[in-house]
């Protein structure tokens, strides 16, 4: 990268710590939902100022969106002064609710030992922060360069993205002819490159049985010793089917390289009693029992057969089981997604990393999801990877933080790889 352009982004040291610190210092926690409104102003005021074309949109109808609780994005776009490709940074703005144990005040922003503390230093403000600077610092020293930059902030990445980024996929924010190039500055480690992320579906079982007296259960059908009977064909088929499984996918950590499942949560029976009620419970068999179960699979398998997988065992129980009943209701799923490693933006990114920290990029892959399934399977948009500074392990926990070091040298990588991708006559 030029020198110009790396002096540029250390003089602004100051200006990013103080950006991250007002990013923080706006709660907003998802769920509910809250200050999208007032954090999408606040990048809009900041971007206009910097000379980009903002805008403001509200995901309408979307899940989670209210007139209390509306799903604000911003959209920021500066265009260059002759034609060529956009590189869109994406960020989402929500971060999770604050959990115990905290020595910090999470809404805070110390700057403590060379870090700043809060809920969503690390996933992600610092590096929405850290993108920013980079985009000014760019724009600045090199105001000729082609195509355009764009920068957005978008709403609910940690409930499934739908009133962010799947929104603005629908309305064509990334249709390939608008823009060509996206990074994600979600909390990957600055030296790491994310290809993409495993696919998820989430479910729901019930088991049916009959209630009657709990002295006489013979009468009645049990319908927590049906979901017992699911259970074990779990055990006994689901888990060693999927444990033998493992994707050429980079995911980390290496556990996740094979198909998982968790199981969320179990209900059967009577309700549970309210706290501090002292009565005794009433005898009944119950009618009904429920799970939800998690399951996240790889590119090497597709959804019909991890639906079919889970089917064919409650279709299996039905013939060898007296009276056996289910019902399952899906209530989410969620394709993998996977950028192909010659991609443009992949190998932008390498070599910036390589030129910037002297070393060859890691290349991984996401055990969890991210905004990355918009923008492939609503936007169509294939270039696109989660590169961005912070500790993945520290997300969601207590005090979360971000290294102000890390910041400054991925932001030094955002700006290397706008180089190469604006200014093409430069090398
Ligand atoms: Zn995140």
């Amino acid at each position: 990268m030029t020198t110009v352009l790396s002096s540029a982004i250390d003089a602004k040291r100051d200006d990013l710590i103080a950006l991250t610190q007002d990013l923080i210092r706006i709660p907003t926690l998802n769920p509910p939902g809250r200050d999208y409104r007032l954090i999408c102003e606040y990048l809009d005021k900041r971007l206009a100022d910097h000379g980009f074309q903002t805008e403001l949109i509200r995901a309408h109808g979307t899940p989670g969106d209210s007139d209390k609780y509306p799903r604000w994005n911003m959209v920021a776009r500066r265009e260059g002064t002759h034609p060529g490709d956009c590189v869109h940074f994406n960020s989402h703005t929500d971060v999770v609710e604050v959990g115990a144990g905290w020595t910090f005040d999470p809404f805070g922003a110390e700057v403590s030992d060379g870090k700043i503390y809060g809920r969503g230093t690390c996933d992600m403000k610092g590096g929405l922060a850290a993108s920013i600077i980079a985009a000014e610092a760019f724009i600045e020293t090199h105001p000729d360069f082609a195509g355009a930059i764009e920068i957005s902030g978008t709403a609910d990445e940690e409930t499934g993205g739908y009133g962010g980024v799947a929104y603005l996929a629908e309305q064509g924010y990334f249709d390939p002819k608008r823009v060509q190039h996206v990074i994600i500055p979600e909390p990957l480690n600055k030296d790491r490159i994310c290809l993409g992320h495993r696919g998820g579906w989430w479910a729901e079982i019930e088991t049916k049985g009959e209630i009657a007296h709990g002295a006489m259960p013979f009468l009645g059908d049990c319908a927590v010793r049906h979901m017992g009977a699911v259970l074990q064909e779990f055990e006994d088929k689901l888990f060693p089917a999927m444990a033998a499984r493992y994707t050429e996918m980079p995911v980390v950590p290496e556990g996740a390289r094979q198909s998982t499942m968790n199981i969320n949560s179990i209900h059967g029976g009577e309700a549970e009693p309210e706290p501090g009620f002292t009565g005794l419970q009433a005898h009944c068999v119950p009618d009904s029992c429920r799970i939800v179960i998690d399951r996240r699979f790889l590119v090497e398998e597709s959804l019909d057969q991890v639906r079919g997988e889970v089917t064919d065992l409650l279709e299996g129980l039905r013939k060898t089981r007296a009276n056996f009943d289910y019902e399952i209701t899906e209530r989410n799923s969620v394709l993998p997604s996977m950028t192909d490693k010659g991609a443009p933006i992949v190998t932008t990114v390498a070599r910036a990393i390589e030129d910037v920290m002297g070393k060859e990029p890691q290349y991984v892959a996401s055990p969890g999801s991210y905004d990355q399934k918009h923008i492939d399977r609503i936007g169509t948009l294939k270039n696109c990877i989660a590169y961005g500074p912070g500790i993945l392990d520290l997300a969601h926990k207590p005090d979360e933080y971000i290294g102000i070091d890390d910041m400054i040298d991925s932001a030094k990588v955002m700006g290397a790889a706008l180089q190469t991708l604006l200014l093409p006559t430069s090398d």
